[in-house]
């Protein structure tokens, strides 16, 4: 495996991160991640828009143009051979003597590029028989609409998901309603068949893949409304599903070891996950 390092191609497991990097020791950067399909960036536009965001958020100058980062992004795909993959990309403020200020004389931001093979067989089956997800607290900072490299309650929360047996967890909020996923957006289809996901805000990352199936079901003229939802209500719901570059579509069939609606994968993620694939070809 090949990795991109401030301009150098190097193996993946090169030494080649700084010691005083702000992103090793204050997690001081953001990050991304593109689903690749047949050498494809899917929503390559969405995530490069997101990414400026989060940058200018934390007013970090990403210190190369689009066109060079569009190269850097496509040969580091490229080196790795792989057609159906996953790209990470991470931007830190750079190198500077450790002090949580900004540094005084700006520094050149760090950006690292990894590929990781993504294999269509695993996810199609996982969807075939839906996932598991548990519940626990969001005790995350405020600022969850920025793709901050800042994780470690995500990193709990998804161990806690696997120590259960689970796929996922839902972050709970201190009103009871569910913000998203560790890693996913949450969304639920009602008993009417509205599609139900929670609003984008500070306390959620809207995620790209939330705003392309918005956007399949205003073309398909299916009802959909940005609002908060409990776990009550989900687990009452005809549907339940997640959304991430990483699982598309991808249905919720327990929570907390509680089935949801019949225990079995719905028929609208499945219908939406179909018309996420498809767009994939066009
Ligand atoms: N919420 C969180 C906390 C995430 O980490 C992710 C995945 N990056 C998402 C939502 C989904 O975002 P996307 O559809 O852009 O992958």
């Amino acid at each position: 495996r090949i990795a991109y390092v401030n301009g150098r191609y190097l193996p993946i497991d090169a030494p080649a991160v700084q010691i005083e990097d702000r992103g090793f020791q204050f997690s001081d950067g953001v990050y991304e991640v593109w689903l690749v399909r047949d050498g494809n960036f899917l929503d390559h536009a969405g995530h490069l828009a997101r990414l400026k965001r989060s940058l200018g958020e934390l007013r970090i100058d990403l210190p190369m143009s689009d066109a060079a980062l569009d190269i850097a992004l496509r040969e580091t795909l490229r080196r790795n051979r792989l057609g159906d993959a996953l790209v990470y990309l991470q931007v830190t403020r750079g190198v500077s003597k450790r002090d949580h200020a900004f540094p005084v004389k700006p520094v050149r931001p760090s950006i690292i590029i990894t590929i990781r093979p993504a294999p269509r067989a695993p996810v199609a089956a996982r969807a075939e028989t839906g996932i598991g997800v548990i519940t626990t607290d969001d005790i995350r900072w405020k600022r969850c609409d920025i793709k901050s490299i800042s994780l470690l309650p995500n990193v709990l929360a998804k161990q806690a998901a696997r120590e259960a047996g689970a796929f996922e967890a839902w972050l709970i909020n201190a009103g009871g309603e569910v913000t998203e996923g560790s890693s996913s957006n949450a969304w639920i289809v009602t008993g009417e068949g509205v599609l139900v996901t929670r609003p984008a805000g500070d306390d959620i990352l809207n995620g790209i893949t939330r705003q392309r199936i918005i956007r399949i079901a205003a073309a398909q003229g299916l009802r959909l409304e940005e609002r908060a939802f409990t776990v009550e209500e989900a687990l009452s719901a005809r549907e339940a599903f997640i959304s991430s570059a990483t699982s598309m579509v991808m249905p919720v069939v327990s929570i907390d070891g509680r089935p949801v609606a019949n225990g079995a994968p719905g028929s609208l993620a499945g219908a939406l996950r179909e018309s996420y694939e498809a767009g994939l070809e066009g």
